[in-house]
C-alpha cells in the first residue's frame, strides 16, 4: 500500500459510506461509515492507506474524537505503534480534563481531554482524527484543547469531507488537515 491512494482504493472506499436521508432530522445526509466498518476489503484498504501515510510522520499520539474518531483512531494507532488519546463528550472522562466549547448550529456543546493525556511530553508529535469534518467547530475545540495540554497538531485527519460546508478553510490556516474521501 503507497501513501497515495488510487482511484481504484478510493472507490472501494467511497462506495462503502452509505448516505442515510434526513437523519438526524430532515434537510440532513448522514454520512453512514457503519457500511465502511462492517466491509472488510474497505475497512482494511483505509486503515492500510492511512498507516503507509502515517508511518513517517514520527508521531507520540493519535487523539480520536468521540465517537466515530475512536474507530479509526485506535487502529491506526495500534497499526503505528503509538498511543491513543480520546477527547471525550463532557463529564465521561474520569480524571482532571481541560475542557473546550464550541458552538452547534443550535446551543454548544463542551469536549474535554485529560490534561496528563501526553504523559507529560514536551510537544508531544499529535495527530487528530474523526470521520467527518462539516462545519470544523468540533475539530477546532480539539485542537485547542490538544494545545492547551502542550501537544503540536502535526496534521488533522478526516474519513470524509463535506467540502460544500467549508470547515476545513479556518483549520488550513494555520493547520495540516487530510481528508481521505471529499464530498
Ligand atoms: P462539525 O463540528 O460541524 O465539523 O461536525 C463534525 C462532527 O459531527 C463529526 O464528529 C461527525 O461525526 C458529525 N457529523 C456532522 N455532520 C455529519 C453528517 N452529515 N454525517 C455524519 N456525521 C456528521
Amino acid at each position: 500500500m503507497t501513501k497515495e491512494l488510487s482511484t481504484q482504493d478510493y472507490n472501494i472506499i467511497n462506495n462503502s459510506i452509505r448516505d442515510i436521508l434526513d437523519f438526524p432530522k430532515e434537510g440532513i445526509v448522514f454520512k453512514d461509515i457503519t457500511t465502511l466498518l462492517n466491509n472488510k476489503e474497505a475497512y482494511s484498504t483505509l486503515m492500510n492507506h492511512l498507516s503507509a501515510r502515517y508511518a513517517t510522520y514520527k508521531l507520540d499520539y493519535i487523539v480520536g474524537l468521540d465517537a466515530r474518531g475512536f474507530i479509526f483512531g485506535a487502529a491506526l494507532a495500534y497499526m503505528l505503534g503509538v498511543g491513543f488519546v480520546p477527547v471525550r463528550k463532557k463529564g465521561k472522562l474520569p480524571s482532571k480534563t481541560v475542557s473546550a466549547e464550541y458552538a452547534l448550529e443550535y446551543g454548544s456543546d463542551t469536549i474535554e481531554l485529560h490534561e496528563d493525556a501526553f504523559e507529560g511530553k514536551k510537544d508531544a508529535r499529535v495527530l487528530l482524527i474523526d470521520d467527518l469534518i462539516a462545519t470544523g467547530g468540533t475539530a477546532g475545540a480539539a485542537i485547542e484543547l490538544i494545545e492547551k495540554i502542550g501537544g503540536k497538531v502535526v496534521e488533522n485527519c478526516f474519513i470524509i469531507e463535506l467540502t460544500f460546508l467549508d470547515g476545513s478553510s479556518n483549520i488550513k490556516k494555520n493547520y495540516d488537515l487530510y481528508s481521505v474521501i471529499k464530498v
